[in-house]
């Protein structure tokens, strides 16, 4: 078994990004060896400082799907297309930042709209605009497939104009919880199926748990063999159509990953 888990709103809870409600389920997980993979919007810098934080050292999905990162493992070998990076394999499954950022400049000098990425922000003014601290805004800034940004003036914008820009050039935008986003051709759910291919280089059966709660989770829980909707401020009404066996849980953000882990755990393991 292995557990896709999103952070903001999911395993970290919105507000105080505390997880001290899904301890129990962690330590299951952690005495019965089942992986849990971080799937989340945050880099590699930051996701390796929250997985000390927990003690946890699966692979792990950053920028959304942008790249995955491998701890180097003695039972498993490294993917074909990973290459070595500070004792982890990485997958590109996005295009590199440098270009992402030209490519955002490009689009910025041709449409002249007032927009500000975070590679034109200073660490003080990503701290200030995402409330992060300035430790904190420093792994934030440290990207490496996925340029955030600001429109300064949204009025008299056209969304639909700015996606055809980036779609020109092979990227997407998509919108975020604060930013908007410009990025390669991914997702959380393709860089799900990469990982389970890992794990079934070393295993016959692998079963994927996946907790999200927001649309930039859809893919991965459409390509988990268990998908798991965490309760949020929107219901996203009929999700089930387009995600067959969605389970939802009663609250948000740990508590709910920890009620829904516990009782797949129950059904699954110790039931057999
Ligand atoms: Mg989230």
């Amino acid at each position: 078994m292995v557990i896709f888990t999103d952070l903001d709103g999911t395993l970290l809870d919105q507000d105080s990004y505390g997880w001290e409600e899904a301890r129990p389920a962690l330590e299951l997980c952690e005495r019965y060896r089942f992986p849990i993979v971080f799937a989340s919007s945050k880099t590699r810098a930051e996701i390796i400082f929250l997985q000390e934080c927990l003690g946890l050292s699966a692979p792990f999905i950053v920028e959304n799907g942008g790249g995955i990162f491998f701890p180097e493992h003695e039972s498993y070998k490294a993917p074909p297309d990973a290459d070595p990076v500070d004792h982890l394999w990485r997958l590109s499954l996005g295009v590199p930042y440098t270009e992402v950022v030209n490519v955002f400049r490009e689009i910025q000098a041709d449409i002249g709209w007032p927009m500000k990425g975070f590679s034109q922000m200073s660490v003080e003014e990503i701290a200030r605009s995402t409330g992060l601290d300035l430790e904190a805004s420093r792994r934030a800034a440290m990207r490496e497939y996925d340029e955030p940004f600001m429109i300064l003036e949204e009025q008299g914008i056209d969304l639909d104009r700015l996606d055809e820009e980036a779609r020109k050039r092979g990227l997407r935008v998509t919108r975020g919880g604060r930013f908007h986003h410009l990025h390669g051709d991914f997702d959380k759910g393709r860089a799900l199926r990469r990982i389970e291919a890992w794990y079934r280089t070393s295993h016959a059966r692998v079963l994927s748990i996946a907790l999200g709660d927001s649309p930039n989770d859809f893919s991965m829980l459409k390509n988990a063999d268990l998908p798991v909707l965490v309760r949020s401020s929107c219901q996203y009404e009929g999700l089930e159509e387009s995600i067959r066996g969605l389970i939802r849980t009663e609250d948000p953000g740990p508590r709910g990953w920890n009620r829904a882990v516990l009782d797949i755990l129950r059904d699954k393991v110790k039931g057999g």
